[in-house]
C-alpha cells in the first residue's frame, strides 16, 4: 500500500469510528498531506456540532501566580512584569458588558492566586449567574472540596489543561507540581459534573509526535467536554525564552484529530493560535473548532496578563473585536451560537 491510500483508510476509519490507535495517530500527525485530515474534521464538526460558533467572553482577572511553569510569563519567579488583580466589582462590570455584547458564557481566568478565598470566588460566580449565562472557571488546581463549593455556587464548566500527558516532560516543565495531582483534579471535575475542558501546548521543547498522540488518547480516555490547544509561544523572563515555538500546522492537525476522535465536544480556536497566525481563527474554524473566546477584560489589564508576547495587542475596542470575529464566522458560512453552547452529546442526537 503506498502512503496516500493508507492515509485515506486511516482518515475514513477515524471519520466513521472516531477511534484510532497510537501508531496510526502518529502517522496522521506526521503526514504531509494535512488537507484531507482538515476537511474530514470539518465534515465531522458540521455533522455533530453544527455550524454555530459559540462566543465565550474571557475575563482575565488576576496575573498573580504562585506556580513557576517554565513556559509561562506569569510564573511567580518572573519579576520583570507588573501584576494586577481586579476588584470583584470590576469583574462584575466586565461580565455585564460582555453579556450586553451577546456573550452567553463568561470565562474567568487567572494565575493561581491565593488572594481570593473560595467564598469570594463563589460570590463572584453567583453574581454572574444572575445574568443568565454559563460560567467557566480556569483558575488552576484546587482541592475536591473547593471544586465542590464552586460547583454548588453555580459554576458550569472548568478549564484545566493537562499541558502534556507525558509524565517526564510534565515534570521537567512544572517544578513543585505533580502530574498525578493534575490528573486527580481533572477526574474530580468530571465526577462533580463540570463540563470539563483540558488541552495541551504544542511545540514544547522535547515534545514528540508520539507524545501528542498520547495527549489525544488522554483526552478521549478522560471524556473531556472541551479541548483547548495552542502553540507554545516563547516568552521573555521564562527559562524557555530562547526556545523555538510551536507551529500552526501542528496545532491545526491536533485540532482536526481531536474533532475526529471526539466528534461532539467543544473545541476553541485559541487566542495563541490567533496570535501566531493572523488567519488563525479562520483556519482553526476550518479544522474542527466551534468556539472563540473574545477577551472582554479591561484594556489596561489585557497587556499585563503577559503569558506570552503579543497578548492584548492590536485589540482596538471590544465592539470592534467582536465585529471582526463575527465577520470571520459569517464569511465561512457559519452562524453565532445563541444558546449556552454546552456540549451536545452524541448520544442525544446521533447514533454511530
Ligand atoms: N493558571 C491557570 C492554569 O494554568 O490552568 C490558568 C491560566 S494559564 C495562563 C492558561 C493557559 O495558558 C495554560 O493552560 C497554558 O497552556 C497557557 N500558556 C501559558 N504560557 C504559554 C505560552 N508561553 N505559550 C502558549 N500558551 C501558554
Ligand atoms: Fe501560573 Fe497558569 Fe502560568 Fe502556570 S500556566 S505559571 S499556573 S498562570
Amino acid at each position: 500500500m503506498n502512503a496516500m491510500p493508507e492515509l485515506e483508510t486511516l482518515i475514513n476509519t477515524l471519520e466513521n469510528e472516531h477511534a484510532l490507535d497510537r501508531a496510526d495517530l502518529v502517522k496522521l500527525l506526521t503526514c504531509e498531506e494535512a488537507f484531507p485530515v482538515y476537511t474530514a474534521a470539518d465534515r465531522v464538526r458540521k455533522k455533530f456540532a453544527g455550524d454555530d460558533v459559540h462566543l465565550r467572553g474571557l475575563i482575565e482577572f488576576s496575573s498573580y501566580c504562585c506556580r513557576t511553569c517554565f513556559y509561562c510569563g506569569l510564573r511567580a519567579a518572573n519579576n520583570k512584569i507588573k501584576r494586577f488583580r481586579m476588584e470583584p466589582d470590576e469583574i462584575i462590570e466586565c461580565a455585564k458588558h460582555a453579556v450586553s455584547c451577546g456573550m452567553k458564557t463568561i470565562v474567568l481566568q487567572s494565575g493561581e492566586d491565593r488572594f481570593f478565598t473560595i467564598n469570594e470566588l463563589c460570590s463572584i460566580v453567583n453574581r454572574i449567574k444572575c445574568m443568565d449565562v454559563a460560567v467557566t472557571l480556569s483558575i488552576g488546581e484546587l482541592s475536591k472540596s473547593e471544586y465542590t463549593a464552586l460547583k454548588n455556587a453555580g459554576t458550569d464548566r472548568y478549564l484545566l489543561r493537562i499541558e502534556t500527558s507525558n509524565k517526564q516532560l510534565y515534570k521537567s516543565l512544572h517544578p513543585g507540581m505533580s502530574y498525578k495531582n493534575r490528573v486527580r483534579c481533572l477526574y474530580d471535575l468530571k465526577e462533580l459534573d463540570y463540563e470539563t475542558g483540558t488541552g495541551c501546548l504544542i511545540g514544547l521543547p522535547g515534545q514528540t509526535p508520539e507524545m501528542l498522540a498520547d495527549d489525544l488518547l488522554f483526552f478521549k480516555e478522560l471524556d473531556a467536554d472541551m479541548i483547548g490547544m495552542g502553540p507554545f509561544i516563547p516568552c521573555a523572563g521564562t527559562p524557555l525564552e530562547l526556545q523555538d515555538g510551536g507551529n500552526v500546522g501542528a496545532v491545526l492537525k491536533m485540532m482536526a484529530l481531536a474533532r475526529l476522535l471526539m466528534p461532539d465536544i467543544n473545541i476553541p480556536a485559541t487566542t495563541a493560535l490567533g496570535i501566531k497566525d493572523s488567519g488563525g481563527y479562520e483556519k482553526g474554524l476550518g479544522c474542527g473548532a466551534n468556539v472563540i473566546m473574545p477577551n472582554m477584560g479591561r484594556s489596561e489589564y489585557k497587556k499585563l496578563y503577559a503569558i506570552y508576547p503579543g497578548k492584548g495587542e492590536g485589540i482596538t475596542n471590544l465592539e470592534n473585536q467582536i465585529e471582526a470575529i463575527k465577520s470571520t464566522v459569517f464569511k465561512l458560512g457559519r452562524s453565532i451560537g445563541r444558546d449556552y453552547g454546552n456540549r451536545k452529546r452524541l448520544s442525544d442526537n446521533h447514533s454511530v
